[in-house]
């Protein structure tokens, strides 16, 4: 980092911020400008609070030149991350578009069974479903619990598709993880630290959620939990972020995928249905996170979207889903990737 000394600052001042940097561990070089001094500090400073550097009289801003997240950072790992999916086999991360759809929350046997069936023929490697379903309103439907968790399993059995589902608290995590492929962390979760922790001490990959109001840098330091607790299987998710527009339900910023690929080797899919909100917008953001480079998508699809027991507005019917896909290989071959 880099600390900008302010304008008439004393040699004391100087000496004694030196002295604070130097008892961090960092080595300091001081550069006199003609009408600045800065003090370069060397070493690996993001265990180092520059808050109380700040505060340190004479100093006028600290300027950091390395990003806080490290594990989860290019200058780490130069290489991308590939993530191997069972029982699929689809490597997220890799030239393949990994698609994984199904419905908001598991309802019944029958219609799961039926959807991972006509996913899978439309081309999708994952089934996503939750069993236990983070509701704004203790009104709404809170999901089947582990008879869900017991569908999924069976519609695996039949299908060989990944199954994809979220954990909302550490207490679940050993059940979820038992009858998951990949454990999903909810965008409400995202800085929930001691789940983080807890996902990342099992070894399932973790399908991780942007928050709704998490800047990218939140985002890479909350994938960071997880890797520095063993699990470096980590599939980064936008999901759309709050803003002040009402058109739809959360604002897409399909921009964090080349932004996040330009400081990270971890993947990134793109969720455009709770992105969007609406079946109109749904295809469209498939086809434009494609063509920005997701390596991914999770989409939501149900039989009968009408009756569904959450997200009704938001979920393609099996046809949409087929069309959609077939658009998806075109704009992922223009791109040069597979479906
Ligand atoms: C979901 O995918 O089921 C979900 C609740 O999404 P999010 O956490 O992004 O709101
Ligand atoms: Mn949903």
């Amino acid at each position: 980092m880099i600390v900008v000394m302010g304008l008439g600052h004393t040699k004391q001042q100087l000496n004694h911020l030196v002295a604070m940097v130097e008892k961090m561990g960092l080595s300091t070089h001081i550069i006199y400008g003609t009408d600045r001094t800065v003090v370069a500090a060397v070493g690996d400073k993001r265990m180092v609070d520059k808050s109380a550097l700040e505060n340190v009289p004479g100093v006028e801003k600290i300027v950091p030149i390395l990003a806080p997240y490290k594990v989860a950072s290019k200058e780490v790992k130069r290489e991308k991350t590939v993530i191997s999916l069972q029982p699929s086999g689809a490597k997220i991360g890799s030239d393949t578009i990994s698609v994984i759809a199904g419905p908001c929350s598991v309802e019944d046997r029958g219609r799961l069974l039926d959807t991972a069936e006509v996913i899978k023929q439309a081309g999708a490697v994952g089934l996503r479903g939750g069993a236990f379903k983070p509701r704004s309103s203790p009104y709404s439907f809170q999901g089947l619990a582990e008879k869900g968790l017991e569908y999924l399993a069976e519609a695996r059995e039949k299908t060989g598709l990944t199954v994809v589902t979220e954990v909302m608290t550490v207490k679940h995590v050993d059940l979820i993880s038992r009858y998951a492929d990949v454990i999903q962390i909810g965008a409400r979760n995202m800085q929930n630290f001691m789940l983080l922790q807890a996902v990342g001490e099992q070894s399932k990959p973790v399908l991780l959620k942007r928050g709704m109001s998490a800047t990218m840098e939140e985002f890479l330091l909350a994938a960071e939990y997880i890797i520095n607790a063993g699990n470096p299987n980590v599939i980064l998710c936008e999901r759309g972020i709050r803003t002040f527009e009402e058109y739809c339900r959360n604002t897409l910023a399909l921009s964090l995928i080349p932004a996040i690929q330009r400081v990270s080797h971890l993947p990134i899919i793109v969720d455009p249905s709770h992105g969007t909100g609406h079946v109109y917008l749904v295809e469209p953001m498939c086809l434009a996170a494609v063509a920005a480079g997701a390596e991914g998508l999770i989409v939501e699809v149900h039989p009968d979207p009408e009756h569904a027991f959450s997200d009704p507005g938001q979920q393609l019917s099996p046809e949409q889903f087929q069309q959609t896909m077939t658009k998806i290989a075109r704009v992922a071959a223009a791109v040069d990737k597979k479906l």
